[in-house]
């Protein structure tokens, strides 16, 4: 399969972390697509778009030229390609930090100490451009992977790295020494889209599926005199949903919440006296 001209093309990872993220997001998305073995195009059966599998540091360029129209990757690689794309959204996932690390007992206390010292990473434009603002010199070493491993190696004095968990520092025994900038995965679009109606489709699609994420559905019943205070709890996204019961005593609610709140607003309902409190997730929406 090859490339129909005009039609939309999409530039998804084929392999890594993103790529299973973005997959998964495409499809809840009801942007259906089949790969086949290792195949590097895949035609989507609902909207007139074509999606091609790419290295995650090439979408930024590629984007750019022209050569795809929307693209999911990091934004930290659209920075350090210093990429003429349109950020469309934050897809919500794949959030991490560029730090500057050292050793855990290292002497360095400040970018300042850094002066004359070789510094390992995959991100030499970012980097650089931050050590130009410190008014610092050192020697870049610039790498495609592994960087963590560079310091006990030897080869470098410090690292620029993402870092999500910490993890791979804390077993690198190191420690961050400054951030440099916070990156998540994001969704690009070329100055030069083919098809600009179906890329606002796909980015209303997109984002139905990304607040959702977010967002819960809580239900429960309250009592009459009550209810008041728990719409203040619920404000809901427009406003609660609120029903008469049978019982002529209580309303049933309904409203949206931030799902990293669910817990708290639980305990705040279970305090006014609400009961049957049920959180629901949300696969898509529209609001
Ligand atoms: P962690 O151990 O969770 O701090 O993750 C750090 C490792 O994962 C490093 O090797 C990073 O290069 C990689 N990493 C973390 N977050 C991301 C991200 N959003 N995109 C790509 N690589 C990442």
């Amino acid at each position: 399969m090859t490339f129909a001209n005009n039609q939309l093309r999409i530039g998804v990872p084929s392999k890594g972390r993103l790529s299973e993220l973005a997959t998964e997001l495409l499809l809840q998305a009801g942007l259906n697509f089949r790969r086949q073995d290792r195949s590097l195009f895949a035609r989507v059966s609902s909207i007139p778009a074509d999606i091609t599998f790419l290295r995650t540091d090439d979408i930024p360029t590629l984007c750019a030229e022209g050569a795809i129209d929307l693209g999911i990757t990091g934004s930290d690689l659209v920075e350090e390609a210093g990429a003429d794309v349109i950020r469309r959204m934050n897809l919500g996932v794949g959030r991490c930090r560029l730090s500057m690390c050292v050793p855990i007992d290292s002497a360095i206390h400040s970018p300042a100490d850094l002066k004359g010292k070789r510094i390992a990473t995959s991100f030499p434009n970012v980097t650089e451009r931050y050590l130009q603002q410190h008014q610092t010199s050192v020697h870049l070493v610039r790498l495609n992977g592994s960087v963590e491993i560079m310091v006990s190696l030897g080869i470098a004095d410090a690292i620029v790295d993402l870092v999500e968990t910490g993890s791979t520092l804390a077993a690198n025994n190191l420690r961050i020494l400054t951030d440099i900038g916070t990156y998540e995965t994001i969704l690009i679009q070329s100055p030069s889209c083919r098809d600009l109606q179906t890329a606002d489709r796909i980015v209303r699609r997109l984002e139905g599926v990304v607040i959702a994420r977010d967002y819960s559905l809580l239900e429960y019943n309250i009592p009459h005199d009550k209810l008041a205070d728990a719409e203040a709890v619920t404000p809901g996204f427009t406003s609660p949903t609120v029903t008469s019961l049978e019982d002529a005593a209580w309303y049933a609610v309904r409203a949206m919440v931030k799902s990293k709140d669910v817990i708290s607003i639980m305990e705040k309902l279970e305090c006014l006296g609400a009961k049957a409190i049920l959180e629901t997730s949300i696969n898509n929406c529209r609001l």
